[in-house]
């Protein structure tokens, strides 16, 4: 009882609060603490590190991990996140919040959109990783190990990449093999952002394949949301501060503040099951006719594909109605990438 006497003396402040002493005994001093994971070398590539801060709050809750820059090149989510640390105090805080502020240093080093410099893949489809595989397979190892497989809540914030436009969305991860879709659901509210859309996980092979972080998170069994916003790698203030308020309403939404609840904005978002890609068979000049959200109906014309040499190659139509999400804004497009993402309305996601 002598360690949890001590506590009662350091902690007398706010252990009135907490009816629980058990809990409280294994409460640590409110604190911030900034520091980098550390990726070894490979065979083929260089080491690497992962700067996070992690805030342990002032009384135990869950812990909430914020990941930006998976992608290098998206921005807005990393400037964003080096805002919103500067903004937490330690003290107000239940539980622990871990925000990766650059998951992705050397493809930020690199400007480069979509892919390791290194390795040429996808980081966002390398998880679970191998702690001996290739600089992107690596990171994303460390990453599941040390930080998602932790975590109790997780939020990957994006941007559209170099040449992509976006509107504004939140997916939030549903279905069979989802852990807690309703409180998913509800923290994906908090971020007031336009559209949100569901992501169903109802086989092993949805989680596995290409697995992203967040269904990585879905594997280790933590509600997530995907955080979409800003587009062509830009770092507009606006989506910079839309993510910093968002962010700061979800620490409120799951309870991990003292603080006073910021009413809700009070207008409904479009709500989405899923998105249909739209492929092109061609490598060539894309030029889309619209570069924002919309909605479109099955057949509407999309942009047209022309070779190097100026010829028409194809004139892409909408493959189904709903809404156009996210796209790429060209001019380059090669065979087999998507030119659009059209989500598929719904009434709501109750
Ligand atoms: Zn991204």
């Amino acid at each position: 009882m002598g360690h949890l006497a001590l506590h009662l003396v350091l902690f007398s402040g706010w252990l009135h609060a907490d009816a629980n002493l058990v809990e409280a005994d294994s409460a640590k001093i409110a604190q911030r603490l900034d520091h980098k994971l550390v990726v070894p070398a490979g065979e083929s590539d260089p080491a690497t590190f992962i700067p996070l801060s992690v805030f342990q709050g002032s009384r135990p809750g869950p812990n909430l991990v914020i990941v930006a820059g998976v992608h290098g090149y998206e921005f807005a989510p990393i400037l964003a996140l080096q805002q919103l640390a500067a903004r937490i105090d330690p003290e107000s805080l239940i539980g622990k919040l871990t925000l990766v502020k650059l998951a992705h240093v050397s493809a930020f080093e690199a400007r480069s959109p979509y892919m390791n410099p290194y390795d040429r893949k996808n980081l966002n489809r390398a998880f679970p990783g191998k702690s001996d595989g290739t600089q992107s397979e690596r990171i994303a190892w460390v990453l599941s190990k040390q930080v998602i497989n932790e975590a109790d809540f997780v939020i990957d914030v994006h941007s559209g990449d170099g040449g992509e436009w976006l509107d504004a969305f939140v997916g939030v991860y549903g279905g069979e093999l989802a852990t807690d879709y309703t409180k998913a659901l509800e923290v994906a509210h908090a971020l007031n952002f336009p559209n949100i859309v569901r992501y169903s996980m109802d086989t092993q092979e949805q989680v596995d394949r290409g697995r992203s972080l967040n269904r990585q998170a879905v594997a280790a069994g933590a509600p997530t949301l995907l955080v979409e916003i800003g587009e062509n790698g830009e770092s507009n203030s606006e989506d910079v501060a839309a993510i910093v308020a968002g962010l700061q309403n979800v620490v409120m939404a799951l309870g991990m503040t003292s603080a006073a609840n910021v009413p809700a904005e009070g207008f409904t978002p479009r709500y989405f099951e899923g998105t249909v890609s739209v492929p092109v068979p061609h490598d060539g000049i894309w030029a889309p006719y619209e570069k924002r959200g919309r909605f479109v109906d099955k057949g509407d014309p999309l942009g047209v594909i022309t070779d190097y040499q100026g010829k028409l190659l194809e004139r892409v139509v909408a493959p189904i109605g709903g809404y156009a999400l996210y796209g790429l804004a060209g001019p380059p497009v090669r065979a087999g990438e998507s030119v659009m993402t059209i989500a598929r309305p719904v009434r709501d996601l109750k």
